[in-house]
């Protein structure tokens, strides 16, 4: 009988979550995946995957009414085990509403809808903590995994190209977006400007991000440097597909970071509100994460605030351009040649 998991958190738990479908498909078989909208491209193509649910808990599935319905669903699918690595609610409420015999959660989300409580672990990567949900000791550093399709690898390279990029060129990709405004470093296009003699810039995010890669590569080609903005243009596993090529990652702490964690590309993060230690941090034997360490207020939220609330923002704006460079050195990506 196919198993289910509910992981209907942000992008980035999604990825993070994909060594645990890894880890349940090896014991029971490929499965299946609830998730929302926006990462279930993401999950389809992974070969753990049976089938993909997208769940629109905010749009179109939302209230009461959507959750009862999706349940129904599930109910007829029959399902002997959902594990719930998604500590809310509504997750719980929805295995519990699908009849699902076997429900295995965390101890810290809703233990009484569960039939299972596993013990969450305090500290570690995110990774490691989900793996725990199902008995699994991590093994050393697991990678989440995405996989991308040839038409993704495709897609990506034409944005490449119709920005003037040569097949199989260097270049350095930078996600200077994120949902929280907080968790923005502010310095992207000056890092851009700094880089141009040396290798090609490509802005990646949403379409949300594109006027700031639009700045970006104005700033670069005033500097007679190449660059692109990808922002908006490639879907999400298009995406991954680009920064699998890209010589390095530079990012804030937001999905990117994942994406080139799973792509095997060096990256470099920059944390601003929020600690890697929080568990979500990049650790690939490349991998360099900056934030500054001395202040008082840091950090001040699990996710980063929209804003700082004390306006002063000095958890972005005192990482300075030097130590970014140098860590970019770090990675190697710099030498790296056409
Ligand atoms: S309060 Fe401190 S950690 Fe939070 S956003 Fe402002 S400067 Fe950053």
């Amino acid at each position: 009988m196919t198993s289910l998991v509910v992981q209907t958190a942000f992008l980035g738990d999604v990825v993070l979550t994909t060594p645990l479908l890894a880890a349940l498909a090896e014991r029971h078989g490929p499965l299946d995946v609830v998730t929302t909208p926006a990462a279930a491209p993401l999950v389809e193509t992974h070969p753990a995957v049976r089938r993909v649910r997208a769940y629109d808990k905010r749009g179109t599935d939302r209230g009461l009414t959507g959750l009862l319905a999706l349940a129904r669903a599930l109910r007829a699918e029959r399902y002997e085990t959902a594990y719930l690595p998604h500590r809310s609610l509504r997750s719980a409420a929805l295995a519990w509403l699908a009849r699902v015999p076997r429900r295995i959660g965390f101890h810290d989300g809703w233990p009484l809808l569960y039939t299972e409580v596993k013990r969450r672990p305090a500290t570690g990567h995110e990774i490691d903590r989900l793996l725990a949900l199902a008995d699994v000791k991590p093994h050393h550093q697991t990678p989440p995994v995405l996989v991308t399709t040839l038409s993704d690898r495709a897609a990506a390279e034409r944005v490449l190209r119709e920005g003037g990029l040569a097949a199989g060129g260097t270049f350095v990709a930078l996600a200077p977006g994120s949902i929280w405004g907080s968790k923005r470093w502010p310095y992207f296009a000056e890092l851009a400007e700094r880089l141009a003699a040396r290798a090609a810039i490509v802005v990646v995010g949403s379409g949300d991000d594109r006027e700031l890669g639009e700045a970006i590569v104005g700033t670069v080609g005033r500097s007679g440097g190449r660059a692109v903005n990808a922002c908006g243009r490639l879907s999400l596993r298009e995406a991954v597909a680009l920064i699998a090529k890209a010589a390095a990652l530079v990012t804030n702490d937001s999905a990117p970071l994942h994406f080139a964690a799973a792509a095997g590309t060096p990256i470099v993060a920059l944390f601003g509100p929020t600690l890697p230690s929080f568990g979500f941090g990049p650790r690939g034997p490349r991998d360099v994460a900056l934030g500054v360490d001395d202040l008082g207020c840091r950090p001040c939220s699990r996710h980063g605030p929209p804003r700082c609330p004390l306006g002063h923002h000095h958890c972005m704006r005192r990482l300075a351009l030097e130590p970014v460079l140098a860590a970019l050195e770090e990675t190697g990506a710099l030498h790296r040649r056409d």
